[in-house]
């Protein structure tokens, strides 16, 4: 096993790893956020037919070279219907937007642009050809590759999916995840704290955090420091796609997370990345039989927290078939010097704060690896790179923005 590797070096070989989950056909509005599994082509034209973009009438726009010009109105087309005939030189039909275009008739004028006098329009303009029409094919034509395969699917696609009478369509799996929580001293939320118990707040943080991303958590519990608890709870998560145990995975005597790991028939490719917080992290998988991917999280709510950000939910993003694995990124400028040893890649919780046209950047209070309250203050991770030991006050440094509400902009939006 190796050990004691980079963050890049552990993230490759997770994604090496992470390949994309089969795919399962859904109903097409059930597909928000899920990465689609087949590249989808159109099996129409749309609009299937040239139509109206306006209220107005149709005209032929010879007739009306030289304005002012009456013509009678021969008939209505609304929307939904065809023409009963087509429009004869020296006529108008009344049209009503997305009415399909009378066979002769060339161009729309805007109800606007005329005047109606009993079964007469009296046209004050002179239109181009083509004018207010939407021609046939203009947003898809039949055969066009429209979604690719690995497009997450939004409100648009699901709209374009409904378009082209597409009422399921294949995308990838979810991530099935199990996670385990580990040791004597954790209670749930409404459990008894007196005595040095904590609660196991790492199965709530987790768990969202798969969520989060339309990955499917589902809870083992929390397993007393005993192999014998530990096995029973892992067996109980090996057919998932992904294991994900907290805590338990370092030195102490109590650890017993990897040994029972390994009995169950994981092979343990690598131990502690040189990241802070998070040094003690285990990757596993199983090699010669079906089995999930294995992540050992240190236990400390931060640690755990931002080694999932980094090591597990690259990976699970990619079983779920997307092809955006990581956070947005933005340069910030920091507002307060920092300073570590070289060594270990520090992400540092950071609030953000826009000034001007650039990001401020300062640390979101109290960085110790079990201080879950300043993870909530936090709207990114620095960046502070393994090798670097200061940055100072008002040079520049990679954020990974982990608040999307950060990004998104306050007031009126335009
Ligand atoms: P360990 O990895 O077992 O040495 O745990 C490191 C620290 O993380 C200890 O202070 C534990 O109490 C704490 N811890 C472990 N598991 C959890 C959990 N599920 N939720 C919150 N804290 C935890
Ligand atoms: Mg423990």
């Amino acid at each position: 096993m190796r050990e004691g590797l980079s963050v890049a070096e552990a993230q490759k070989i997770i994604l090496e790893a992470a390949a994309p989950l089969g795919a399962e056909t859904v109903p097409s509005a059930d597909g928000l956020g899920r990465a689609l599994a087949e590249a989808v082509v159109s099996g129409r034209t749309l609009p299937p037919e040239d139509n109206s973009a306006m209220d107005g009438y149709a005209v032929r726009a010879a007739d009306l070279a030289t304005p002012p010009v009456a013509l009678p109105v021969v008939y209505e087309v609304p929307a939904g219907v065809h023409a009963p005939r087509p429009l004869e030189r020296g006529e108008a039909a009344r049209i009503l937007t997305g009415a399909p275009l009378p066979p002769g008739a060339d161009a729309v004028v805007r109800q606007e642009d005329t005047e109606r006098e009993g079964a007469t329009v009296r046209f004050v303009i002179s239109p181009e050809p083509g004018a207010h029409i939407r021609r046939a094919g203009e947003d898809v034509e039949r055969g066009a590759a429209v979604l690719d395969a690995g497009t997450c699917l939004g409100p648009a696609h699901l709209g374009m999916l409904a378009s082209l009478g597409r009422t399921s369509v294949a995308v990838h799996r979810r991530p099935r995840v199990a996670l385990l929580s580990g040791g004597n001293e954790l209670v749930e939320p409404d459990g008894d704290i007196t005595g040095g118990r904590i609660v196991s707040s790492n199965s709530y943080t987790l768990a969202a955090a798969c969520r989060e991303i339309g990955a499917d958590p589902s809870y083992l519990g929390i397993a007393r420091d005993e192999p014998a608890d530990i096995e029973r709870r892992l067996r109980a998560g090996l057919n998932c796609d992904a294991l994900v145990s907290s805590a338990g995975v370092s030195v102490g005597d109590h650890d017993h997370v990897r040994s029972v790991l390994e009995s169950l028939g994981c092979r343990l490719v690598f131990w502690g990345v040189k990241m802070k917080p998070g040094y003690p992290f285990v990757f596993g998988r199983f090699e010669g039989k079906p089995g999930p991917l294995v992540f050992g999280l240190p236990g400390n709510p931060v640690s755990a927290m931002v080694t999932f950000e980094e090591l597990v939910r690259p990976a699970l993003l990619a079983m779920a078939g997307h092809r955006a694995l990581h956070r947005p990124r933005i340069v910030a400028t920091l507002g307060e010097t920092l300073t570590k040893k070289a060594g270990r890649l520090h992400f540092v919780r950071v609030r953000l704060e826009r000034q001007g046209h650039e990001v401020v950047a300062r640390t979101a209070g109290n960085q110790s690896s079990g201080v879950l309250r300043s993870m909530t203050q936090a709207q990114g991770l620095l960046i502070f790179p393994a090798e670097a030991t200061r940055i100072g006050e008002g040079e520049p440094a990679q954020v990974q923005v982990i608040d999307p509400t950060f990004l998104a902009s306050a007031g009126s939006g335009v």
